[in-house]
């Protein structure tokens, strides 16, 4: 079976090719798309899986293919909202190529989906879930367009940035963070003008890659504590809200560590991160903060509001961030307030 995003012209030609089934994933996949995904692999007996597209199409094609081998329902196997069951069976083959730079899930062991009951995003997560291959190749994301360059990118970007400072970070997964920033902070710019700059989706595509690695060996963050409830509950692509909310999560972390924890290695990254944006030695955490805030801007990232969120959404979504797995490895545990201003600055 081959999985693609909302239009399957790309790979029509494969799936001749390969005599495959074809599943097109409209948007971010939630948990009764996997369940019919599951079902049609079951029917038409499919071996294999290949997923082509943005991390949509690749979570959906990890998820139904863990799904289609452990049978039930995926809510069985769903963290947070879900029973949370231990997976243990083998997926089936599953193939991730990303056209998008991006999530970086073709090297992650997790599959987010949505649950429309719950209104919520939460994980199938599972060592058995990591992809079997990964094709990562640069060219098949010069067509993406401005607006999905953007907020891919700087997902990719949080991606590397929250491992990073993240209470589970580690010298293996700081290497590539601190690689993958440099080659965003020199190439998002650029990708987004000239979709065709070659070395740059280069350079994003492999940023990309690191921060799947870094995120699945490191964690995530308060970004992304709030990417899962507002997700969950507004139709609204996953990059845009990291984007609209990371200068903002950084700003309410780098605060609350120098109040509650000025000794925490954290803060000393927060300024590391600083200068491998600015690429200025004498940057300030502050600085890095400006330079999110400013790419943010330069790159049209709209803020929550443009996708519904109102200041009575506010304290519902910072309820349910606080139990978001995600959350976990922030750096420090925030307040009820400080989550609230973040979302506040973000609306
Ligand atoms: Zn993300």
């Amino acid at each position: 079976m081959v999985v693609t995003g909302a239009s399957t012209e790309r790979t029509s030609w494969l799936v001749s090719a390969l005599g495959a089934e074809s599943f097109a994933v409209p948007g971010e996949p939630t948990v009764e798309l996997v369940r019919e995904g599951a079902r049609h692999v079951q029917r038409a007996a499919c071996d294999v899986i290949v997923a082509i597209g943005g991390g949509s199409a690749i979570d959906a094609g990890k998820a139904i293919a863990i799904i289609a081998t452990n049978g039930g329902e995926p809510l069985d196997f769903l963290e947070v909202v879900g029973k949370g069951c231990a997976i243990n069976m083998p997926p089936l083959p599953f193939i991730a190529v990303p056209t998008t730079a991006g999530t970086g899930s073709e090297v992650t062991r997790n599959a987010v989906l949505g649950s429309t009951e719950y209104g919520v995003k939460a994980s199938l997560r599972s060592p058995l879930m990591l992809p079997r291959v990964a094709l990562v190749d640069p060219e098949l994301t010069y067509a993406l367009p401005p607006a999905q360059t953007a907020a891919t990118g700087l997902d990719a970007l949080t991606q590397l940035i929250e491992p990073y400072v993240s209470a589970r970070a580690n010298p293996i997964t700081d290497a590539i963070c601190v690689d993958g920033i440099r080659r965003i902070a020199g190439a998002l710019r650029r990708v987004y003008h000239d979709g065709a700059d070659r070395e740059a989706r280069h350079e994003m595509a492999l940023a990309s890659l690191f921060g799947g690695l870094a995120l699945a060996n490191a964690g995530l963050g308060v970004v992304h504590g709030f990417a899962a409830p507002l997700g969950g509950s507004f139709k609204a692509p996953h990059g845009a809200l990291c984007a609209a909310i990371l200068p903002h999560g950084i700003a309410a972390n780098v605060a609350a560590l120098r109040v509650r924890a000025p000794r925490d290695p954290a803060l000393e990254r927060y300024v590391t991160i600083a200068r491998l944006l600015t690429n200025r030695p004498d940057a300030t955490a502050e600085d890095g903060i400006e330079w999110v805030r400013t790419i943010c801007a330069d790159l049209a990232i709209p803020p929550l509001r443009a996708w519904g969120v109102t200041d009575a959404d506010l304290p519902g979504v910072a309820e349910k961030a606080a139990q978001a797995s995600s959350m976990k490895a922030n750096p420090l545990s925030l307040t009820r307030e400080e989550l609230l201003s973040v979302l506040a600055a973000a609306l």
